[in-house]
């Protein structure tokens, strides 16, 4: 990825790239002490059933609190640890932290984690989860981890014989971004999903993208005849819900219910929620 890195990349180096080059040096350095130093946290965003917009549980997802530059997205971050081999430290802290928060939520709620591809290649996952759930006590039914198609794609046989593992220990396995990827329709067939999660990209177009709704009709339609549940993510307005509504979609995600929040506001997201604010 950077510009010395392949034949004759010299002669197409600019004083573009070298900025660049140098941002991207600068941030490989900073994430390395970010790691070290403790620098990133969890925040939760709520998940709740249709069609009562019932809370279930949160998300976590992870930020970067940068001592000079502020919050940071994991768009800006996670390409670049996963790069540097980082990411099965910062995962493995991730679950950590998700179960340790969730097993002081009350019981019924669930945290959902995100895995990166990465996190499958050492063949640690179900033993890095089993110490992250028997450290916090969290039961291992509140817990469902989200992956995405590219998981099976890159690493098909490893990968599988441990989501394999996790769902016989109990932890749930959502695909996550669904409808992005490649060869969505295969992948069903290879791995029994607990959970198919809609892109945002196709709720954004509701109610009036065709393509859009034709997509959601199609996936919750394959979610309930493959037994999986379906949850749309990216649910910003009621027209939105009430489409996804009327498809018998599952559960929801998304700014009309919550936005992520840091731990310490949990407590309010889920007061908010049972008072059916968005309901
Ligand atoms: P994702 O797992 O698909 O997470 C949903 C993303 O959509 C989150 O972005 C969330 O803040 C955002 N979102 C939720 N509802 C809405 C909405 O109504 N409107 C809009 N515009 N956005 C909404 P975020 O937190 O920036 O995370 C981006 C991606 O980074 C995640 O996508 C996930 O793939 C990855 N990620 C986040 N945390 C972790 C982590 O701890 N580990 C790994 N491996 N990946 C993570
Ligand atoms: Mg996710
Ligand atoms: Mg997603
Ligand atoms: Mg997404």
């Amino acid at each position: 990825e950077t510009p010395l890195d392949s034949d004759g990349a010299w002669r197409r180096f600019s004083p573009e790239m070298d900025t660049r080059w140098q941002e991207t040096r600068a941030l490989e350095a900073a994430l390395r002490r970010a790691a070290a130093e403790g620098e990133f946290e969890l925040h939760f965003q709520p998940q709740v059933a249709l069609p009562g917009a019932r809370l279930t549980g949160f998300e976590a997802l992870i930020r970067w609190r940068h001592p000079e530059r502020g919050l940071l997205t994991p768009v800006i971050f996670l390409p670049v640890a996963e790069r540097l081999g980082l990411m099965r430290r910062i995962g493995a802290w991730v679950l950590r932290e998700a179960c340790r928060a969730a097993a002081t939520w009350p019981a019924e709620l669930r945290v959902a984690v995100n895995i990166s591809p990465c996190q499958f290649e050492d063949g640690m996952l179900p033993a890095t989860v089993a110490a992250a759930l028997e450290a916090s006590g969290l039961p291992p039914g509140r817990l469902e981890l989200e992956v995405t198609e590219t998981v099976l794609l890159a690493s098909a046989d490893s990968a599988l014989g441990q989501l394999q593992a996790l769902r016989e220990r109990g932890v749930g396995i959502a695909m996550d971004d669904f409808g992005t990827g490649h060869s969505s329709l295969t992948q069903l067939r290879v791995f029994p999903f607990d959970r198919l999660k809609i892109d945002r990209s196709f709720v954004k177009d509701l109610p009036c993208g065709s393509d859009a709704m034709a997509i959601v009709r199609a996936v919750t339609g394959l979610g309930r005849s493959l037994g999986m549940a379906v949850t749309a993510e990216g649910v910003e307005t009621p027209a939105q819900l009430s489409a996804l509504l009327n498809e018998g979609c599952d559960a929801a995600q998304g700014y009309l219910f919550g936005r992520p929040v840091p731990e310490a506001q949990v407590g309010t997201a889920i007061e908010a929620l049972s008072a059916g604010a968005a309901a």
